[in-house]
C-alpha cells in the first residue's frame, strides 16, 4: 500500500521537486541542433549535485538490468523512455524527453518533460501537445475519493481521441522515500476501478503516448524503450500529492 505523508513529508519532496524541475528546464533550455544528449545530462546533473541532491536512477538496477549509468533519461523521437545519454547530436525536428528524479534530504520526486529541437512536424507538435494535456487529464482525476483508473481512463481517452496510442508495459507510479513506491498507476483504465485515491498519497503520474501504434521493443543496451513500428513518442510527468482540499503538482518549480 502506499505511504500516506503527512503535510510536512508533502513540502519535503516538494523540496526534491524544485530540484527536478530546475534541471529539466535549464537542460531544456539548452537543446538545440547540435548539442548532445550527454551534454543535457552534465547540465542536469550539475544542479542536482550544486543542490545537495542526489539521483535515484543512477545505478538503478532491476533484476535483468546492468545498472543504470546516467543520472537523467534522455529519449529521442522514436524513444519513449529509459534513453541513455549519449554523444550523439540532436538534430532540426527532433523531439526529446528528459527524465529526471532527485532524492533530498531522503525524498524523491520524478518528472519528465518532451521539448522539440527547433522546428518539428506538425505530427510532432500534435503529440507533444496532447501528451502534455493528456498529463492534465489524468492529474485532474488524482483526487481523494477517485480511484486509480480513472487517472488511466483520462489519459487514455483523451489520448486516443486525438489519434495516438498509449504505451501499456509502463506506467506511473507511487513515490515518495522510494522511486517507485508499491502502487502502479497505468495509462489507461477503466473508470471508477483500482486502488481508492486517499489524502497523502504521492504519485508521478506519467503518460507515454505513441503516434503510430502502442507496441515497444527494448534496445540491445536492455535499458532504451523504442516504439516498435519507429512512430514517434513523447512523455510527461509530475509527482502529485493528493490532499484534503485538491492535488498539488510538486515538480512545476512551485
Ligand atoms: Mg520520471
Ligand atoms: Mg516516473
Amino acid at each position: 500500500m502506499a505511504h500516506l505523508k503527512t503535510r510536512a513529508e508533502i513540502e519535503k519532496m516538494r523540496q526534491a521537486g524544485r530540484v527536478v524541475h530546475k534541471a529539466i528546464h535549464t537542460a531544456g533550455c539548452a537543446i538545440a541542433p547540435g548539442v548532445t544528449t550527454a551534454k543535457l545530462e552534465d547540465i542536469a546533473s550539475q544542479i542536482i549535485s550544486d543542490s545537495g541532491g542526489s539521483s535515484p536512477f543512477l545505478g538503478y538496477a532491476p533484476s535483468g538490468h546492468p545498472p543504470f549509468p546516467a543520472w537523467t533519461c534522455i529519449s529521442v523521437n522514436t524513444q519513449i523512455v529509459h534513453g541513455v545519454p549519449s554523444d550523439i547530436a540532436l538534430r532540426e525536428g527532433d523531439i526529446v524527453t528528459i527524465d529526471c528524479g532527485v532524492e533530498l534530504d531522503g525524498w524523491i520526486a520524478d518528472s519528465a518533460w518532451t521539448f522539440p529541437v527547433g522546428d518539428v512536424s506538425p505530427i510532432a507538435q500534435k503529440l507533444l501537445q496532447v501528451t502534455h494535456a493528456s498529463l492534465f487529464k489524468g492529474i485532474g482525476e488524482a483526487r481523494r475519493g477517485h480511484r486509480i483508473g480513472d487517472i488511466g481512463w483520462a489519459i487514455q481517452r483523451y489520448a486516443e481521441s486525438h489519434g495516438f496510442s498509449v504505451v501499456r508495459e509502463l506506467t506511473g507510479h507511487g513515490v515518495g522515500k522510494t522511486l517507485h513506491e508499491g502502487l502502479q498507476i497505468p495509462n489507461y483504465g477503466r473508470r471508477g476501478k483500482g486502488t481508492p485515491i486517499q489524502a497523502g498519497m504521492t504519485l508521478a503520474i506519467e503518460p507515454m503516448l505513441n503516434a503510430g501504434k502502442r507496441d515497444i521493443s527494448v534496445l540491445d543496451d536492455k535499458w532504451t524503450i523504442v516504439t516498435a513500428d519507429g512512430s514517434l513518442s513523447a512523455h510527461f510527468e509530475h509527482t502529485v500529492a493528493v490532499t484534503i482540499s485538491g492535488t498539488e503538482i510538486l515538480t512545476n518549480g512551485e
